[in-house]
């Protein structure tokens, strides 16, 4: 989703003030994607896996917009022909994911309406009812059960087998053959060979004792189809936890990052950038006397006299009730603390040390001036996953997709 009116000027993430000045466009809140941040981060990601990327776009690549982040990361799209995919342009050929992952038909379904052509690896398994559309769609599914690598074989034409992805469950307990259970696909394997095969870690970024363990586990299940697994099949293993948690590349052909992409997680040391900023303007302003409340169950209550602002954000937009009495917001670069309950579609933070007034913009998550509210960070005051920040910040508010360079229409 796009704002609908015309071009938006945002000048690039290192000169404050970052926001556009009042514009029609952005009345209330929006959110703003910087692309040229998500390209380097993967960037950065692919130098360190050291192998191309599958790009993770599931869940609307994690709420900021599959189709928009595709064409940011440099996916192929059918326009691109002829010059209108510009940010192809922006992303080296060696750079170029070798393709992307979504978790259902339906996300597949918007990429390819919007022209993608990139290759799509669908990360959760398909029912066999489904395998016909998946087929329709030019979907790579990710199978493991006999009866519907069989059906899919049966499904492509003659002397082409459509390609597909083996799962191999190494300890997630949640898709895919066992490890320990591969030999009985071995038949079919042989008849019907897969392009990949694949498993993914539980706790990459927590514990390289448990991500050693199902490395040992899927080394063991190759072990055990090498010689039916065709010449040139893609092995690929890493998560944004598995690429992180390595200093000389990622294992097999391809890296699956997701998180790392879209949220500077787990290392410092690799400079990712911030890539959401979620923005909100002061829509009123009011005194309250020491003792008086703010907001739903009055969970908060005046020390002393308090300028309060109301910002046009609540958690219908993203901005999780769990940030009431936690968050801290930036209004013209300088923190501000949310006071009281965050409401559905307000939130309210004390302004008395910031002069401020009605229509000033300020920042729940992101960059504003010299200061930055990371996702990790903003995901921790209110005690909720990144992942789960993330995928809910574009609920309502119209995504902006913005660029140090330049600003899409
Ligand atoms: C979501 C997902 C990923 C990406 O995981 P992150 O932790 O976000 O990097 C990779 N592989 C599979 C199979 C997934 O489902």
């Amino acid at each position: 989703m796009k704002t609908a009116r015309g071009p938006l000027r945002i000048a690039g993430m290192s000169a404050p003030p970052i926001y556009p000045a009042r514009s029609t466009d952005l009345d209330r809140a929006w959110l703003e994607v910087d692309d040229d941040a998500l390209r380097h981060n993967a960037r950065v990601l692919r130098a360190r896996a050291g192998v191309p990327l599958l790009v993770m776009i599931k869940a609307n690549a994690y709420g900021l917009g599959a189709v928009d982040s595709a064409r940011a990361l440099g996916l192929p799209f059918a326009d691109q022909d002829e010059g209108q995919n510009q940010d192809q342009a922006h992303v080296s050929a060696a750079d170029r994911p070798w393709g992307a992952g979504i978790a259902s038909l339906d996300e597949a379904e918007e990429l390819r309406a919007a022209g993608c052509t990139a290759r799509l690896v669908c990360s959760t398994p398909l029912r066999a009812e489904e395998l016909a559309r998946a087929a329709a769609l030019d979907l790579r599914p990710t199978l493991h059960r006999e009866a519907d690598i069989a059906a899919w074989s049966a499904l492509s034409p003659a002397g082409a087998l459509r390609p597909w992805h083996l799962a191999i469950d190494t300890g997630m307990a949640r898709a895919g053959v066992r490890w320990d259970g591969v030999t009985p696909l071995r038949r079919i394997l042989a008849a019907h060979p897969p392009e990949g095969v694949f498993t993914h870690f539980h706790s990459a970024d927590e514990s390289l004792v448990s991500r050693e363990q199902q490395d040992v586990r899927f080394d063991e299940a190759l072990a055990a189809l090498m010689d039916v697994l065709p010449a040139g099949c893609l092995t690929h293993r890493d998560n944004s936890g598995g690429i992180v948690s390595r200093t000389t590349g990622s294992p097999g052909q391809l890296a699956r990052p997701g998180i790392a992409l879209y949220a500077g997680m787990f290392a410092d040391e690799l400079g990712l950038r911030q890539v959401p900023h979620l923005r909100a303007r002061i829509v009123d302003l009011r005194h309250v006397e020491a003792g008086e409340s703010v907001s739903y169950g009055a969970t908060w209550t005046a020390p002393s006299r308090r300028t309060i602002a109301t910002l046009a954000a609540g958690y219908a937009d993203g901005y999780r009730r769990h940030l009431s009495n936690a968050g801290v917001v930036l209004i013209h670069g300088t923190r501000c603390p949310v006071v009281g309950r965050v409401t559905m579609d307000m939130t309210m933070v004390d302004v008395t040390d910031r002069p401020c007034a009605v229509g000033d913009v300020a920042t729940l998550l992101g960059a504003d001036g010299h200061d930055l509210l990371s996702t990790e960070w903003v995901a921790a005051r209110g005690g909720v996953s990144p992942y789960e920040l993330l995928v809910g910040l574009a609920l309502r508010v119209p995504v902006v997709r913005c660029t140090g360079l330049r600003q899409r229409a």
